[in-house]
């Protein structure tokens, strides 16, 4: 392997400590997003629910309005009964006073009922903000538990740069901006090796893809230091040293 190739598989090296770097940092990152993700759907069932008790607050004044000012109607008719000229006026005022108290009844329930509701949800809410007040520890918890791993990773990451920077010193730019095209679209696996599938009849295959390369591919590259691409997958591929003809 002449000089460019090897320092392609270098560079993979460094490259699969990149990605698994990168990797780690993600997920301890996710860590925090997914205690933060639960607490925010606390805080929203949290606001649902007052939006709630603020509606049937809403719906009570207004229930008791309308019972005041039925109230209001019920004295008149009282005071109507008392200036009845006669049994049949008075009957009919009666009546009237008989069903007006009814209605009223059914208001004062529906209020009751409103009110229960009201207690109910200011219940549930005075159990959301506890767990809500847990949930924030939680995510306070984690964050600092995840602090360090994350700065530690971090640090980590940059180092590995470095080595990616000075590892990549020597390869050609196109063959560099081939690399990193390739490690973006195979998920950092930019390179791929030559496997023999069937030693009796020197069969070789691309360890990316599997498919079969001719013997004049590997034949180039045993002699070259010639970027030579799978036909099938467009890894650069390259020989091992335990690379047997
Ligand atoms: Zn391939």
């Amino acid at each position: 392997m002449g000089p460019v190739l090897e320092s392609l598989v270098k560079l993979q090296e460094v490259e699969n400590q990149l990605k698994g770097t990168k990797a780690r940092l993600a997920r301890a990152k996710r860590a925090v997003t997914l205690q933060e993700n639960q607490l925010r759907s606390l805080v929203n069932s949290l606001e649902e629910k007052q939006h709630e008790i603020k509606l049937l607050k809403a719906e009570i004044d207004s229930q008791s309005l309308d019972l005041k000012s039925r109230d209001s109607s019920l004295e008149k008719y009282r005071e109507a009964l008392n200036l009845a000229k006669n049994n049949k006026e008075y009957a009919a005022i009666l009546t009237e006073i008989n069903l007006n108290k009814a209605d009223n009844s059914k208001i004062e329930n529906k209020i009751l009922e409103l009110m229960k509701s009201v207690e109910e949800q200011e219940a549930l809410c005075g159990e959301l903000e506890k767990e809500i007040q847990a949930q924030q520890a939680k995510v306070d918890e984690v964050k600092n538990d995840s602090k360090d791993k994350i700065t530690e990773i971090e640090e980590k990451i940059s180092e590995i740069q470095q080595q990616w920077e000075a590892a990549s010193k020597g390869i050609p730019a196109e063959v560099l901006s081939l690399f990193q095209k390739l490690s973006d679209t195979y998920d950092g696996e930019a390179i791929a090796s030559v496997e023999m599938s069937n030693p009796r009849r020197k069969v070789y295959t691309c360890s990316g893809c599997y498919m079969t390369l001719t013997n004049e591919a590997v034949n180039k590259l045993l002699t070259t230091d010639d970027v030579f691409q799978c036909p099938s997958c467009s890894r650069i591929v390259v020989l091992e040293e335990s690379f047997e003809h």
